[in-house]
């Protein structure tokens, strides 16, 4: 915890929201939920950490508009523009961590031609193995990142990591499998606390409270682990938990040119909207 003498080692995090996805709340949840026919959209983001001195650290890089059209989602605010709007330039970033690779997130690594991309050992084992060649576990991985990511790696712009490891001072990675194989949580020393970058060991705060999983995992039983693990890192508080996909994060924290701070605390707290 950061005090006077001790200051925070994290001074922002940015949540950036590109784009988004409307749909109803039985897409949500791996059973039937009796808001089911009710709006429940997704938002789909990047994560910027800064730190006094340093480049900003990114968290995943998302999609361009190819795999938007694809699939159906609405970019919101090109990624290029919602970067300049946060003040960054994505040529000066040397790190981009990768919580996993499906395409939502690992759709932009273009964008940084001067960075690293850290990933987990299993993450990329996995996104290149046997089990690729089931429709259904390929369905939210795209090809083209996975490969422009291996291409990456015979350049040495790929840093691999095996489970929980500290990134760097008030950076922290840590493993959530489950979602997929080798998804890492980014756990962050702010001066209000440990916040965790939970990605999609929660799409959303409701998978939480209401211990519905988003129905897309490699194992149930590990999703569930993550995410009470994700719970456990934020110290119990969902104000200290960022999902994934979570619409409540930009109406909830403050907020400008769609990106929100979240080393700041809500102005609304999460529960009084759950
Ligand atoms: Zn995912
Ligand atoms: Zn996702």
């Amino acid at each position: 915890m950061a005090s006077p003498g001790n200051p925070a080692p994290v001074t922002a995090i940015q949540a950036i929201r590109y784009a988004r996805h409307e749909r109803t709340a039985e897409a949500n949840f791996n059973a039937p939920v009796d808001d089911h026919d009710l709006p429940m959209p997704l938002d789909y983001f990047v994560w910027a950490i800064h730190r006094h001195g340093e480049p900003p650290v990114i968290v995943d890089t998302g999609f361009h508009a190819e795999a938007a059209a694809a699939r159906g989602r609405e970019i919101t605010r090109p990624i290029g523009k919602s970067l300049r709007d946060a003040g960054i330039d994505p040529l000066l970033v040397t790190d981009v961590i990768l919580t996993h690779l499906h395409y939502d997130h690992a759709g932009g690594l273009g964008d940084f031609p001067n960075a690293r991309f850290h990933v987990q050992d299993a993450e990329l084992a996995f996104a290149t193995s046997r089990h690729v060649c089931d429709q259904q576990v390929r369905a939210p991985f795209d090809g083209e990142p996975v490969a422009e990511l291996v291409r990456r790696l015979y350049h040495d712009h790929v840093v691999f990591h095996d489970g929980d490891e500290e990134f760097a001072p008030g950076i922290s990675l840590r493993l959530a499998n489950g979602h997929t194989a080798g998804l890492q949580m980014v756990v962050c020393e702010t001066a209000r606390g440990d916040v965790v970058l939970a990605s999609d060991a929660a799409h959303l705060y409701a998978n939480i409270t209401r211990q519905l999983p988003f129905p897309i995992y490699v194992d149930e039983e590990d999703y569930a682990r993550a995410q009470a693990r994700a719970m456990d890192l934020a110290g119990g508080s969902l104000d200290h938990l960022i999902p994934g996909h979570d619409p409540l994060v930009l109406s909830c924290f403050p907020t400008e040119n769609d990106i929100a701070r979240v080393d700041l605390p809500p102005h609304t707290p999460i529960a009084e909207m759950l």
